[in-house]
Order: C-alpha cells, then sequence, then structure tokens
C-alpha cells in the first residue's frame, strides 16, 4: 500500500451529491470511517463489492450512500421518460435489522424528499406493504422471506428495474434459513446489477452466494483492532421462562460469573430488574 492511500479522504472529497452531505453532516459522521472510505468509492464506481465488516464498521452507510447517490443521478439525467421503479433492494437477517437499515436510508435520503421513497417490507404484514409497493418505492428493504413472498404474489416486479442488490450479513442470512428465498429472488433479478455483500464471517454459504450474485468483485477484508476477533468472544444461551431471567441476571453479577465491564441488550427496559 502506498502513501497516496492512506490519506483519510473526507466525504467531501467524494463524489457524493451536496444534498447526501447535508444528511451526513446532520447524522453528525465528520469522518468516514474505514469500510466506508475505503467501499465509497468502489461502489460510486459502479464495482460489486464483498465487505467483510461488523456491525460497528459503519457498512450500512458504506452501502446506504452510494445507493442513494446512485438513485439521485439516474433520476437527475431524467429527460421525462423516465418511469418509476424500484431500483435498490436491501436484504437483512431480521425485521428488527431491515427497520435499522431503513431508519439509515431515511435519515440519508432526508433532502431528498420527494426525490427517493424508500419502504421497509420488513414488520408490516403482506397485504398492509403490498399497496405501498404499487407505488414503486425507489428502495424496498426487508428480509428473503418477505421479499420472495411479494415477488411470488407479484405485488412487485424486479426483473428489469433493479439497478443495486446490496445483501446485508449474508453468513446470518443463511444461519436463519434463508437460503431458498434467496434462490428464489435471485432468479427474478434482471441479468445484470450492481451487487454488495455483506458478511462478518466467510463461510461456505458466502463463498457460494459470492459466486452467484457478485460479479468480478472488490474484497474489502478490513482489520478493525479495535474489535475482539471471534476466537475471543465467548457465547451462551439460556432458554428461560419469564420469571427465571431476573433470577439469572442477581445469579450471574451476584457470583460475580461476569466480570468486568457489561453491556445489556433488551428489547424493552419497561420492566426494570434492579
Ligand atoms: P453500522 O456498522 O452500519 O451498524 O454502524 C454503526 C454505528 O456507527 C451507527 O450508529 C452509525 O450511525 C454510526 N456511524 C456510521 N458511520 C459513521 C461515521 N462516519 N461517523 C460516525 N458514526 C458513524
Amino acid at each position: 500500500e502506498n502513501e497516496e492511500s492512506k490519506k483519510n479522504l473526507p466525504f467531501h472529497e467524494m463524489e457524493i451529491d451536496e444534498r447526501i452531505l447535508k444528511a451526513i453532516a446532520k447524522l453528525g459522521w465528520i469522518q468516514p470511517t474505514l469500510i466506508q472510505e475505503r467501499g465509497i468509492p468502489l461502489l460510486l464506481e459502479g464495482k460489486d463489492l464483498l465487505a467483510r465488516g461488523r456491525t460497528g464498521s459503519g457498512k450500512t452507510g458504506a452501502f446506504s450512500i452510494p445507493l442513494i447517490q446512485r438513485i439521485l443521478d439516474i433520476k437527475g439525467k431524467n429527460d421525462g421518460s423516465l418511469t418509476q421503479a424500484v431500483r435498490g433492494v436491501v436484504l437483512c437477517p431480521s425485521r428488527e435489522l431491515a427497520r435499522q437499515t431503513t431508519q439509515v436510508l431515511n435519515a440519508l435520503a432526508n433532502s431528498c424528499v420527494g426525490i427517493i421513497r424508500i419502504v421497509d417490507i420488513g414488520a408490516k404484514d403482506v397485504s398492509a406493504v403490498k399497496p405501498l409497493l404499487k407505488d414503486l418505492p425507489d428502495i424496498i428493504v426487508g428480509t428473503p422471506g418477505r421479499l420472495a413472498q411479494h415477488i411470488k404474489e407479484k405485488n412487485v416486479d424486479l426483473s428489469v428495474s433493479l439497478e443495486v442488490l446490496i445483501i446485508d450479513e449474508a453468513d446470518l442470512i443463511f444461519s436463519f434459513g434463508f437460503e431458498a428465498d434467496i434462490r428464489y429472488i435471485l432468479e427474478n433479478l434482471p441479468p445484470i446489477y450492481q451487487a454488495v455483500l455483506t458478511s462478518a464471517t466467510l463461510s461456505d454459504d458466502v463463498e457460494r452466494l459470492k459466486k452467484l450474485v457478485l460479479n468480478n468483485p472488490v474484497i474489502l477484508k478490513l482489520s478493525e483492532p479495535d474489535l475482539p476477533d471471534s476466537s475471543q468472544l465467548t457465547q451462551y444461551m439460556f432458554k428461560l421462562e419469564e420469571e427465571e431471567k431476573y433470577v439469572l441476571i442477581y445469579a450471574l453479577f451476584k457470583l460475580q460469573l461476569v466480570r468486568g465491564r457489561t453491556i445489556i441488550f433488551v428489547s424493552t427496559d419497561r420492566k426494570s430488574v434492579v
């Protein structure tokens, strides 16, 4: 690597539209993260990308910024003949991740109101989403299961219009059992589109998907020295009844079975333990 490529490339020196730059500033993102600095210029060039990046790396921004830019470019060149269509798809392993990704996309498209519309097909039931898809949003975000279902029911047709496919956390998508849905979706896409895969690990499943979806991709393996390697992580799972949770967590701390600083992830803070 030469010195030139190590120089920090700020957002405003990338080929990013003013409206997106404004949204980035509003989010308080001052410097791009490593994956953004390396990934955004490649994606703006139209390259396919495989990015090894965990949650926390800034990967959502890394694929969302070029996706919005691409749609702004297409719509900006419109001489009146352009028809509204679904041009971007982001596949996520869970509805919760789809919701979070939609939030980031909406924040980045905040200054593009009336130009870019994003629909999360994750949370709402299939029939509630159907009319939203009829309006042909520019970007749809959701799980492979939901998208496959909408394609089957002919609520959405991507076979001509799709320009960019993003498969986020591909390893999780496989471990959540979405393989058949992914295959079905791929069979219903146009022959050429830009594709992005993100994955924390490169499992055999991801390798296969890479061969299936990506065309001559750039592979970004970014070292993240601040994060522990997965070999340093130990995971346990307890299957518990509601009431047992309190006893368990009390015991874990009282008996000092968990040492050092602790972060507890919960779905709601309405039920306080302490
Ligand atoms: P992600 O890895 O995409 O899930 O992002 C992790 C967190 O980093 C999110 O809370 C983002 O809002 C935040 N983030 C992403 N990019 C930047 C940036 N360039 N500067 C500061 N924070 C960022």
